[in-house]
């Protein structure tokens, strides 16, 4: 009998040593409603910052038509899911950018295609890796989340996916532009020379991924990011853009989307690491943001973009520059590429 009590409160003891340990949840926020916000991105590299202001010019150009395509659309009450994907493709149709056309080229001189979007008030979220032939995968990720039960198709099963949609398609050439050749040309020049065999991340050129976060009117959040991945990357690597909670997540306190070197996203799970310190810990954006930016990851690693269910928008990275837009419903539209 004494025994049984014994136990009894040492049980106890445990449950509530446990109880005040465990790190206590922050409230659910409540979403703005009637307000809305988005960011969008294009990668943390390909300029220098010694570009002409012609050069610059023509990026930030770039970056209004998307930013002005997903104002537009906010403004009518479209939902975070429909801007996300309709900024991304125009962000993809553009040559400037590392996604769609002007995508990287591995080291095989193809295009192999990542991307994923997902809704933050439900964690629905579809993507795919590996496309070849696909125009838009940011539309093909869109696919498989509302159209499949899976959240990832890649290579083969994607595109066959893709022919069952009806997607547009078109040749693995039509993602080439001349930049990105050099680009594999200086890559492969320099790995001959140094026999490395992976790609130099340290290498900013190498950054061109494209990515939209949003806060809608209905107090939606949602992300979506699109990449032709890194400069003579490997056949068949796979970087961290279609990867929920890597290079994109979204949930009820943040939306979030990545640029960098890939497999330093992946390893940390930078995205939701971000979404769970607002979770867990009770910290903002900006300054979970900025933990997991400067202090998880290292310099030259790449960046974020992200907004929370206040709208608050933000961009942090660790490289000398991004490409970046904000715009809101109080009528912030500005367009960024260095400080
Ligand atoms: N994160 C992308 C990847 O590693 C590259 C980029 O951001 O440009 O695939």
């Amino acid at each position: 009998m004494l025994h049984c009590l014994r136990s009894l409160v040492s049980l106890l003891i445990v449950a509530q040593l446990f109880g005040c340990a465990a790190p206590s949840r922050s409230e659910a926020p409540t979403s703005a409603t009637g307000t809305w916000a988005l960011a969008i991105h294009g990668g943390v590299g390909t300029l220098e910052r010694s570009a002409s202001a012609a050069e610059q010019q023509e990026y930030l150009d770039a970056l209004r038509a998307a930013l002005e395509e997903g104002r537009a659309r906010l403004a009518r009450g479209e939902s975070a899911l429909d801007v996300c994907e309709a900024v991304v493709r125009v962000l993809e149709d553009d040559p400037h950018f590392n996604a769609g056309r002007g995508a990287a080229f591995n080291e095989q001189g193809q295009h192999e295609l990542d991307a994923s979007i997902m809704d933050g008030s439900t964690l629905a979220c579809g993507a795919v890796a590996g496309v070849r032939t696909v125009k838009n995968p940011i539309s093909l990720a869109r696919l498989v989340m509302e159209r499949t039960s899976h959240v990832l198709l890649m290579g083969d099963g994607a595109e066959q996916f893709a022919s069952t949609v009806g997607v547009e398609r078109v040749e693995n050439a039509w993602f080439d532009t001349e930049p990105r050749r050099r680009m594999l040309d200086e890559v492969l020049r320099e790995r001959a020379a140094t026999s490395a065999t992976a790609p130099n991340t340290a290498r900013a050129s190498n950054y061109g991924t494209v990515g939209c976060v949003v806060l809608d009117r209905e107090g939606r959040l949602a992300a979506a990011t699109s990449t032709g991945g890194l400069t003579g990357k490997r056949w068949g690597r796979v970087g961290d853009s279609p990867i929920p909670g890597a290079g994109n997540y979204a949930d009820r306190y943040a939306a979030i989307s990545g640029t960098g070197t890939g497999e330093v996203f992946l390893r940390h799970q930078v995205a939701k690491s971000i979404a769970a310190r607002m979770e867990l810990a009770g910290e903002s954006l900006e300054r979970a943001a900025h933990e997991v930016v400067h202090e998880v990851m290292r310099p030259g690693d790449g960046g974020v973009i992200g907004v929370d269910s206040a709208g608050r928008l933000l961009a942090s990275y660790n490289t000398e520059g991004m490409y970046r837009g904000f715009a809101d419903a109080a009528g912030r539209f500005e367009l960024r590429i260095f400080e």
